[in-house]
């Protein structure tokens, strides 16, 4: 697509990256047909190609208007067009740039209601000091919360199991806690900690990090992003440089993030090497788990759950492009895995889509919902916290992470130790197979 910049913006890096991007675009449409939004509105300028256009005539020095914003807002960042595209067009790059832009050279501002939103959204779901309080509380008025808030707030509060007690391994992971999943749903980080254990990786929760930065990105609070990366960086770093292999990532939202720390820091002369570094070594904990899988599944039960309807999140099949390696563990494990029709399509969670754009993300969750009941399934299972929280917003079938089935079937006294106080020690099972193999890295040492 030909593209002449205004001066605001030509040469600058962002600039640079928008023209090559831009460029690669060849109009042929093809990503409109894997596109949410197009699909529920038919609308050319609620698609990528109708985005991208936006996006280029805003670069080129027309106004940005309420309108080209709303049909930003209403982009899941699902990045589905991007694994449809032939062309490689990188759209989330493209938007992450012309959001920014946008929000800078609005020809009028937000409605002052969406900004205090916006900003309540950014401070409040990033700092757990706030975040956890404020879910206790709305876990004890939920019957009294509007029916739109209520489904935000879990019912069921899942006890973090303070008894936990591991084996020290030699070999160790960084573990990102996340900012809402400690309140939301602590039960994903123990499980995965505990199938961490099982095959002989110990989990670090390093102090001072705090939200991977992907809701004040994505909001457009780049400068606060920034910080938030740099910040968990600094953290992570003294254990790297000590041995840890890398960070396992329980959200693939979180995880997608992490893996754009590089590039968004590839212009930083104190961070550039050291962001690289990170995002190289984050792994979907699916990723960290596929070359143990027979070691794994020797040690495990048989699952609670039979049959289960998978629902990849869209940062995992299109934002990392992992796609198999869950399925695969699960079937493994003895589980029945089925995906759904469109499964290609995103749920409507979207970090925080689902509270700014509450019409579309509704219609999206029930559509899903519809394709995965259809699996009659045990229960639906995914690997994000939003997609887990926003699916379970709109059915009674229970939505867990797919690590909750495996920890589940691991022998809950632990094949050498006591997990739980008071619980009988079991026999390990022989295992033939080969041992743990290492973590794929070519990369190491640091
Ligand atoms: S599929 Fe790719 S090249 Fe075609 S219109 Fe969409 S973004 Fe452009
Ligand atoms: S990121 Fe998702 S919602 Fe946005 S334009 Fe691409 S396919 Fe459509």
């Amino acid at each position: 697509m030909e593209t002449h910049l205004a001066d605001f913006i030509r040469g600058t890096v962002d600039g640079n990256e928008a023209e090559a991007i831009l460029r690669r675009c060849v109009h042929c449409g093809f990503c409109t047909a894997t596109c949410p939004t197009y699909q529920l509105l038919g609308d050319e300028l609620d698609s990528p190609r109708g985005r991208i256009y936006l996006i280029k005539e805003v670069l080129e020095g027309a106004p940005a208007t309420a309108s080209t914003r709303l049909h930003l807002d209403r982009c899941l960042t699902c990045r589905n067009c991007e694994t449809t595209c032939p062309s490689g067009v990188e759209y989330g790059r493209l938007v992450d740039i012309g959001r920014r832009v946008v929000e800078e050279r609005a020809t009028e501002p937000r409605p002052l209601a969406e900004r205090l939103e916006r900003l309540a959204l950014r401070e409040g779901l990033t700092r757990r000091w706030l975040f956890d309080p404020a879910m206790k509380i709305g876990r004890k008025v939920r019957p009294l919360l509007p029916a739109a808030l209520a489904t935000k707030v879990p019912g069921t509060k899942h006890e973090k199991q303070k008894t936990l007690k591991l084996d020290r391994h030699a070999r160790k992971m960084l573990m990102l806690a996340g900012c809402v999943q400690p309140a939301m749903a602590p039960q994903i980080n123990d499980a995965t900690v505990r199938v961490l254990d099982a095959i002989g990786i110990e989990t670090i929760v390093a102090r001072k990090v705090g939200c991977c930065g992907a809701i004040r990105h994505h909001l457009s609070d780049h400068d606060g992003a920034l910080k938030d990366v740099k910040r968990n960086i600094d953290a992570w770093w003294p254990h790297l440089e000590a041995g840890a292999e890398g960070i396992v990532m329980n959200a693939s939202g979180c995880g997608a993030m992490l893996k754009e720390y590089g590039h968004l820091l590839r212009n930083d002369p104190d961070y550039a090497v050291k962001a690289e570094r990170i995002s190289a070594l984050t792994l979907d904990v699916s990723e960290v788990l596929a070359p143990f899988t027979d070691y794994l599944v020797a040690k495990l039960g048989a699952p609670s759950t039979r049959r289960v309807a998978w629902h990849p999140p869209c940062t995992l099949q299109h934002g990392q492009q992992i796609r198999g390696p869950v399925e695969a563990m699960l079937t493994a494990a003895g589980v029945d895995v089925k995906l759904c029709a469109e499964s290609h399509l995103c749920c409507g969670s979207a970090g925080t889509y689902s509270v700014l754009q509450p019409e579309l993300a509704t219609a999206l969750r029930d559509r899903k919902l519809t394709q995965l009941a259809a699996l009659q399934p045990d229960a639906i299972v995914s690997a994000n916290i939003g997609c887990i929280t926003h699916l379970q917003s709109g059915t009674q079938m229970p939505v867990l992470h797919w690590i909750e089935l495996i920890a589940g079937a691991l022998p809950r006294g632990g094949p050498r130790h006591g997990l739980f106080p008071g619980e009988a020690k079991q026999a390990p099972r022989v295992h033939k197979g080969p041992g743990p193999k290492p973590i794929p890295d070519p990369q190491r040492p640091l």
